[in-house]
């Protein structure tokens, strides 16, 4: 029976080895399961989750952008302007236009041009970044009678990690000042507005034309010669300066541009940006009196020179009234006078009566003595005092300047006695006042330290015409005191 029992440990093995497979794959079959359980639950579990807070991203998202678009729409609602409002959704960027209803704005601030800049400041953004971009005209008053009106941009972009709109620096277009009553454009003539400004601007083109040439002497009858500027010239506003293109003349130069400083006395003010303006609005709260000497009919070359030395003693500016012919004698005397700090005006080239010369010699009379004086001085005599003080409405308008008269005679020409001058000017001193002298006497020269004494001891600070007048002098207009302007 070997046989057999070989037999049966056989199948006995067999029959072992068949009992052990089963077994086995159950070991390996459950944890697989649930490692595949757990991934599935721990999968579905993340893919809500995930969902879930997709879901309320996006609720957050719609809420924050709503919320922006509310307060976008309130910030339009506040705007006087009428507009019609165009939204255009693309992917995750809104776009809103308001665009000014017809006749809401200038015809430059068009639809178009807000599409334009619109569009410009989207190209800068990234296509699948989320935002919102909103073109509208931005208005703010600048002053009472003069708003700004621009075109701009405001955009909002997403913010993914802090999960909200921030604003962006707005993109700024076009701009355009309009006047708060009719909604028009300011234009030249509107801030410039009569005949007497545009002759004030006229002598600052002409300085300036000087100041700027690289040899002013070669174009200084050119510059003399200019034609007057008037309203039919291209005078372009803009809001920080006017932009004048000149008529046809010698002097090179053929635009030029003006900053609102410096034509200040010859605009309206309240149609300028104050931004744009410095304030030097004549002050009327001035500390105590002040008072104006004036020297007519020099420079004399024995006389004038001593006269500086003692208003430089007492620390004191006046107004030199210039005669062009005897600039050209004495020109290095004009130039002292400059050069003190006094103020250098015409008194004309010859002296005579000006309302009894033809128009020609009244022009030839100004630019001569203009010509003589720049040369001597390198400025432009900004105003005049007539000879005799004759002046009529023709003659001043050829003269083009301020007319400077006076208030108060010291009679030197009459006396020339220095006691009689000293006590003149005592008895009829006055506040706001111009006082005529005349620097070729030599009486005069003798009388004026005591005058400037007798003066500051009553109180008055002497000053020169310009400074009393606030630098507000204006051609067309005669000065008699700082109180006393009449048109000519
Ligand atoms: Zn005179």
């Amino acid at each position: 029976m070997p046989e057999n029992i070989e037999y049966s440990r056989r199948s006995d093995r067999h029959k072992k080895s068949s009992n052990k497979k089963p077994s086995l794959s159950r070991w390996f079959f459950i944890p697989l399961l649930l490692i595949i359980l757990l991934l599935v639950t721990a999968g579905s579990y993340f893919g809500v989750k995930q969902y879930v807070e997709q879901k309320e991203k996006e609720e957050h998202f719609a809420a924050q952008e709503q919320k922006i678009l509310k307060e976008i729409q309130e910030q339009q609602d506040q705007s006087e302007l009428q507009t019609e409002k165009e939204v255009t959704k693309h992917s995750k960027q809104t776009a809103i236009v308001y665009s000014p209803k017809k006749g809401q704005a200038p015809n430059d601030l068009s639809k178009e041009k807000l599409e334009k800049l619109l569009q410009k400041e989207q190209k800068k953004t990234n296509p699948s970044k989320a935002g919102i971009f909103v073109a509208h005209i931005h208005e703010k008053k600048a002053t009472e009678k003069l708003k700004n009106q621009s075109l701009s941009v405001d955009s909002y972009l997403w913010n993914d990690q802090k999960e909200v709109f921030e604003k962006q620096e707005e993109l700024s277009g076009e701009s355009l000042y309009t006047l708060v009553e009719t909604g028009e454009k300011v234009t030249g003539k509107t801030l410039i507005e009569s005949e007497e400004n545009l002759l004030g601007i006229q002598q600052v083109i002409q300085q300036k034309i000087l100041d700027q040439a690289k040899e002013p002497n070669k174009i200084i009858d050119a510059v003399l010669n200019l034609p007057r500027i008037s309203f039919k010239d291209e005078i372009d506003y803009s809001p920080e300066k006017i932009h004048i293109h000149l008529p046809d003349n010698k002097t090179g130069v053929h635009a030029i541009d003006l900053d609102y400083n410096e034509i200040q006395p010859f605009i309206k003010t309240d149609l300028v940006d104050p931004k744009f303006l410095e304030d030097k609005q004549p002050s009327n709260e001035k500390g105590g009196k002040q008072i104006a000497l004036t020297f007519d009919d020099g420079p004399n070359a024995e006389t004038t020179p001593k006269l500086l030395e003692i208003l430089k003693e007492k620390d004191v500016n006046g107004t030199f009234f210039i005669l062009g012919q005897n600039a050209q004698e004495a020109p290095d005397v004009v130039k002292s006078v400059h050069e003190q700090g006094h103020e250098i005006a015409s008194h004309s080239y010859s002296h005579p009566q000006l309302d009894a010369l033809s128009e020609k010699e009244v022009k030839e009379e100004v630019l001569k003595a203009d010509k003589a004086i720049f040369e001597a001085s390198g400025i432009l005599p900004k105003s005049l005092r007539p000879p005799y003080g004759a002046i009529d409405k023709k003659s001043a308008e050829i003269v083009g300047k301020p007319i400077i008269q006076w208030n108060i005679d010291s009679l030197d020409w009459q006396s020339k006695n220095a006691q009689a001058v000293i006590s003149t000017v005592n008895q009829v001193a006055q506040d706001g006042g111009i006082i005529l002298m005349h620097d070729i006497h030599p009486s005069t020269v003798d009388a004026v330290g005591t005058v400037i004494d007798d003066l500051k001891n009553q109180g008055y600070e002497m000053v020169t015409v310009s400074q009393m007048l606030g630098n507000q002098e204006k051609p067309l207009t005669q000065y008699f005191g700082q109180d006393d302007h009449r048109k000519v």
